[in-house]
């Protein structure tokens, strides 16, 4: 564990400590086993023609039926934000469920810019480390959340190693995680691509098969060989996201994780798990005794979403 930082740490031993109080359930046998949906559906992100011009910011707050922002999408003064003490740029919240960077990174003295949402893991952390199963790996390629099962102990948000998932504190009553989710309610379920995909002029974002996307982008790189560094984020991080990315400049550069093992946070969980102590390995059903004392059985939980076959597109 020497190069393993404490968020890593805390990841590893969250996932572990719900992969080991399911050990017996359905959940935790098939997320063992589970390698993702072949067939399921990907974005490929070329941030090489991204302008942040903020469109797919817009497309995705309509759609999703987001508050207005602070600050107008056109007003570009957003990229020069600073969080977290100075030291952080605009991360997703819940109330943007994507958002724009932009990085002095870019060849010949231009900016590079970067689009942030939700990565839909081929194996999720979010989901792993999720004891009461609030989350579903959906056969289109699409995770989401049920705000009705979610106990609020918020695993999921240390788990991802991407950052997304947001409480949404400024509801005192009944706080949810918030995040992008891939638009499935209202169109990949239906096999159309995601507002922001549709939205964005400068076709940065290909939706389609992720396994098709993969070739896309290394054709992209065979026949630029200049214009991209020859790698496929996300092709194979943390076990391959349905969202990936090409770049022309290093991708830590840009913001991203470079140290990111290939292997699923729950490949690392298992392997961890002898050495978790007893205390992390209860806590998770302790805390959905507490859950389940404070609602009085709790509310009736919403059916899974479908998951049903769908025609190729
Ligand atoms: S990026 Fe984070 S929130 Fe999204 S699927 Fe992966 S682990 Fe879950
Ligand atoms: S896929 Fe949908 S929810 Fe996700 S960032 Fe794009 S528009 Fe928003
Ligand atoms: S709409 Fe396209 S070009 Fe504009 S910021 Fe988003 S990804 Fe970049």
């Amino acid at each position: 564990m020497s190069k393993m930082t404490r968020r890593k740490f805390l990841s590893v031993s969250l996932a572990g400590a719900a992969a080991g109080t399911f050990t017996l359930s359905g959940k935790a046998i098939g997320a063992a086993g589970f390698t993702g949906y072949p067939d399921g559906m990907g974005v490929l992100v070329d941030l090489t023609r991204c302008i942040g011009c903020r469109t797919c910011e817009a497309a995705c707050n309509e759609e999703q039926k987001l508050p207005a922002p602070a600050v107008p999408f056109d007003d570009h003064s957003v990229f020069d934000e600073l969080h977290h003490g100075g030291t952080q740029k605009r991360r997703t919240d819940e109330n943007a469920f994507t958002v724009v960077n932009r990085y002095e990174a870019g060849k010949e003295g231009q900016p590079a810019y970067r689009k942030i949402q939700c990565n839909h893991c081929n194996e999720p952390a979010c989901l792993t480390s999720c004891f009461v199963n609030a989350y579903t790996k959906t056969k289109e390629g699409a995770v989401i959340y049920n705000s009705k099962v979610c106990v609020g102990c918020r695993n999921c948000m240390v788990a991802c190693p991407f950052r997304i998932p947001a409480y949404s504190y400024s509801s005192a009553f009944n706080p949810v995680i918030r995040k992008c989710i891939f638009c499935y309610d209202t169109r990949l379920k239906f096999g159309r691509p995601p507002a922001c995909v549709e939205a964005c002029p400068q076709e940065v974002l290909t939706f389609g098969h992720r396994k098709n996307l993969i070739k896309v982008a290394y054709e992209r790189i065979r026949v630029n060989p200049g214009r991209y560094v020859g790698h496929l984020y996300g092709e194979n991080e943390v076990g391959g996201t349905s969202w990936m990315y090409l770049s022309g400049v290093p991708f830590e550069e840009v913001g991203f994780d470079t140290t990111l093992q290939k292997e699923p946070i729950l490949a690392n969980a298992q392997a961890f798990l002898s050495n978790v102590p007893m205390v992390l390995s209860i806590w998770p059903a302790l805390f959905l005794g507490f859950h389940r004392l404070a609602t009085r059985g709790g509310e009736g939980a919403e059916e899974k979403p479908a998951t049903e076959k769908r025609e190729d597109i």
